[in-house]
């Protein structure tokens, strides 16, 4: 059963129902595959009409969903107006993308006499949509990430209609996001297809849209353990299908001595806030703290010591991730290598951050120190020298960012230890920053949200930005193809 809750108190709210039957799921996916061919078919044009109407429908529902969603997931008032305005942002955003015409590919290239190598048919380049996408919302974003966040903007921006599997920590958010979504539809004169809703508190409901025949791909975004259950369902399929998953990461932030000339404060305040945005609920809170061991990085750590101890975290956004958070934590606490920085009394209501240094040849040592623990913790990882430092980055491997303070940002060259290190984190990372925190993922064309496995299952694409869209298009050649084929100009028909 599924039934909205509040993720304060944990008191549930309203009538309970029940997840989506079999029948019901296989149901939603006959009317996305039959809605596909017609909805591949729209123009630019008209998808882009559809996702401006769909942000504007967004924005005129605020003031009813805010409450849902603040109620649901404790992240806060201000937040989630951030987070609708950015959905609504994302979902313009690629309405801007298909007028501009740059997610279809058309290269025409014309025939030439002669056998080949250098004679050749006249072939052209096009891109088609893959059909019904299935996408998993996650529980962290409960609009930029779920019924209308990135992935269903993208699958639908690319021609394909979406079956959404709502995250059941924000149920009555979902039903009423993609109630709008279905108004929107009827509204622009599209068939109903296009979107749907399934609902579950089980694994069950998402393992039978993975493996519904008529799904083509899979987006993701959530937890290591279900995001590689489901991908192996997707490899195992009797067709087997592309897997989008964002499984997070621990975004290691490296601070080199010369970031610090100007004193640890500022840096330490930044970081430390970091650490607790959204009660350290997202993928990208930096986890690993690389500082040197020297005067510099033992005032930084001192530092951030005081200003995370500060600092109190809202409540997290259930009670399962507030276990695995405490379950982690406690891990951290009783390791005998680590030594605790910060560790508030455990409280009912909200979780206390948590900060521990340790050794990087004990880091490096023990994989279970690599692994992610979602919330406001974070270890110091001490080092000997910048060789040190890329050994931790290769050690954590696939991340979704990683961040290197003091980096010299002129003209010159840096030396060697320095160019060792940006070269690993280019080796490892989705997205290198120079400066400021990981935290904060902007949507524009440039964004790369993914990374090396296990940040994600499919290193080559992104979930965030607009090229997000190429996910969900299939390229393909068309050989001395029509003249009514090629006036297209790869436009679907
Ligand atoms: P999750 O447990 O991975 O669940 C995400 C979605 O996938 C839910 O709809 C869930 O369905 C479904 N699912 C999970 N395992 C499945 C399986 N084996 N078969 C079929 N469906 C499956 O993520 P979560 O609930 O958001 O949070 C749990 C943990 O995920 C957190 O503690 C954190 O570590 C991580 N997380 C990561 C990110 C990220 O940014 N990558 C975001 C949020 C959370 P049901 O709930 O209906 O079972």
């Amino acid at each position: 059963m599924l039934q909205s809750t509040d993720a304060r108190t944990g008191a549930l709210q309203g009538a309970a129902w029940h997840e989506s039957t079999p029948e019901q799921i296989d149901a939603a996916v006959a009317a996305a595959a039959s809605a596909a061919d017609a909805f591949a078919a729209t123009s630019n044009a008209q998808r882009a009409a559809f996702l401006r109407a769909l942000a504007q429908a967004l924005g005129d529902n605020a003031a009813a969903l805010l409450p849902i969603a603040d109620r649901e997931t404790a992240l806060g008032l201000p937040r989630l107006e951030g987070e609708l305005a950015r959905t609504a942002f994302q979902l313009r955003g690629f309405a801007d993308a298909l007028e501009q015409g740059g997610a279809q590919a058309f290269l025409d290239e014309a025939a030439i006499a002669g056998a080949p190598p250098a004679g050749r048919p006249r072939l052209t380049r096009i891109v088609a949509p893959l059909g019904p996408v299935a996408v998993f919302a996650a529980s962290n974003f409960p609009f930029a990430f779920s019924v209308l966040g990135g992935d269903s903007a993208s699958a639908l921006a690319a021609g394909c209609p979406v079956v959404l599997k709502a995250h059941p920590g924000h149920a009555q958010l979902s039903r009423d996001v993609a109630a709008i979504a279905a108004a929107v539809i009827a509204q622009c004169g599209l068939p109903a297809g296009v979107f749907q809703l399934v609902e579950g508190a089980s694994v069950a409901v998402g393992v039978q849209l993975v493996q519904s025949p008529a799904i083509a791909a899979v987006a993701f975004t959530g937890s290591f353990k279900g995001g590689t259950a489901l991908a192996r369902l997707a490899a195992e399929r009797a067709r087997p299908i592309p897997f989008y998953g964002e499984l997070g990461s621990v975004n290691p932030l490296v601070v080199l001595p010369a970031a610090l000339g100007n004193g640890p404060q500022a840096l330490a305040q930044t970081l430390a806030d970091s650490i607790c945005l959204g009660a350290g609920q997202f993928c990208t809170s930096p986890g690993v703290i690389v500082v040197f061991k020297d005067g510099p990085g033992e005032a930084f750590v001192q530092q951030l010591r005081a200003r995370l101890a500060a600092l109190s975290p809202h409540a997290m956004l259930n009670a399962g991730i507030r276990a695995a958070f405490e379950r982690g934590v406690g891990q951290w606490r009783a390791h005998g290598k680590l030594q605790v920085l910060v560790d508030g009394p455990p409280s009912q209501a909200t979780p206390q951050p948590f900060l521990a240094q340790v050794d990087a040849a004990d880091f490096i040592a023990d994989h279970a120190l690599q692994e992610e623990v979602f919330g406001a913790a974070a270890l110091v990882v001490r080092v000997d020298d910048g060789a040190q430092a890329s050994a931790v980055l290769n050690a954590i491997g696939g991340t979704l960012t990683s961040t290197l303070w003091g980096v010299p940002t002129g003209e010159t060259l840096p030396d060697e230890a320095v160019l060792a290190l940006v070269r690993t984190a280019v080796q490892v990372s989705g997205r290198v920053l120079f400066s400021g925190v990981p935290t904060g993922v902007a949507v524009t064309a440039a964004q790369h949200h993914g990374g090396p496995f296990p940040a994600s299952t499919a290193p080559f694409t992104t979930s965030v930005g607009y090229a997000a869209i190429e996910r969900f298009l299939r390229p393909l050649a068309l050989q001395d193809a029509p003249q009514w084929l090629l006036a297209k100009e790869g436009a679907f028909f």
